[in-house]
């Protein structure tokens, strides 16, 4: 089947696994240009690894993944990059380089002209890194270095944002500013996609995808999710 017209990306019947043990069992995703999707699931349900064949450092072994319409899914990662899609793994920055040397890796990798130009942008939407940008980001809190993270992943000026659970190690506080540095960057054009088992990210999202055991149990609105009573019970702790 054709893709929509409107995705970003779009994934259909993605299977992928280790070895002998299958993860993903064909799984059904897309991401519209601009918006931000939720992939919620427990550990172990396979976010990592769908996540991972998007951005190809897993190979899926069956199914179709396009982005802005182009058949990606034997493209090599570097070159997926290279056609604005970003991975933010949860161990995102290198804590013995500056905030200022992290940042320019990420743009190195796609061999900005201007990184300069690019750098000040950044350090307006994360003021914090530019005050610190001379120091290690091992010197950096937890959520700081989460927004490094970000910043890094954005000097690569992505179409798409692949985030893999910025909530990971956080204490409820910075979560809470992960998602507020995740809202202030919606509306410019960047579409994200999430995935957490932190549900308190269903605030940022537009869409959510459910993924249990390797398989989709629901996609749609966030108002859909809590409207299926199952799912109300599963993730909102409904009594
Ligand atoms: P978590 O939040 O714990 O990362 P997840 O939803 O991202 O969970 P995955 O990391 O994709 O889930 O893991 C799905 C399954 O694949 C788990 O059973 C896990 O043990 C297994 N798995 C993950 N990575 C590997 C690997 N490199 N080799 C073998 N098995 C793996």
């Amino acid at each position: 089947m054709p893709p929509e017209p409107s995705s970003l990306l779009d994934a259909k019947g993605v299977e992928a696994g280790y070895g002998t043990m299958q993860v993903l069992w064909g799984v059904d995703l897309d991401v519209r240009p601009g918006e931000t999707v939720l992939l919620l699931g427990a550990n172990g349900a396979g976010k990592t690894t769908f996540l991972k064949s998007l951005v190809g450092l897993v190979q899926a072994r069956s199914g179709i993944i396009r982005l802005g319409g182009e058949d990606i899914t034997r493209m090599r990662s570097s070159d997926r990059m290279r056609r604005g899609m970003t991975y933010m793994s949860e161990l995102a920055v290198f804590p013995d380089l500056t905030i200022e040397e992290n940042i320019r890796i990420g743009a190195q990798a796609l061999g900005h002209a201007n990184p300069n130009g690019r750098m000040d942008e950044l350090y307006q939407l994360f003021p914090v890194l530019r005050e610190k940008r001379r120091q290690l980001a091992s010197s950096l809190s937890g959520g700081q270095r989460k927004m490094l993270g970000v910043a890094k992943a954005l000097s690569a000026e992505p179409k798409l944002l692949v985030m893999d659970e910025p909530s990971a190690g956080l204490s409820p506080l910075f979560v809470k500013e992960v998602i507020r540095v995740l809202s202030s960057l919606q509306g410019r054009g960047l579409a994200l996609l999430i995935a957490e088992q932190n549900i308190s990210f269903l605030e940022v999202a537009t869409r959510v995808f459910v993924l249990e055991g390797g398989h989709i149990r629901f996609s749609g609105t966030v108002a859909e999710m809590s409207g299926n009573e199952d799912l109300h019970r599963a993730y909102f702790g409904l009594t």
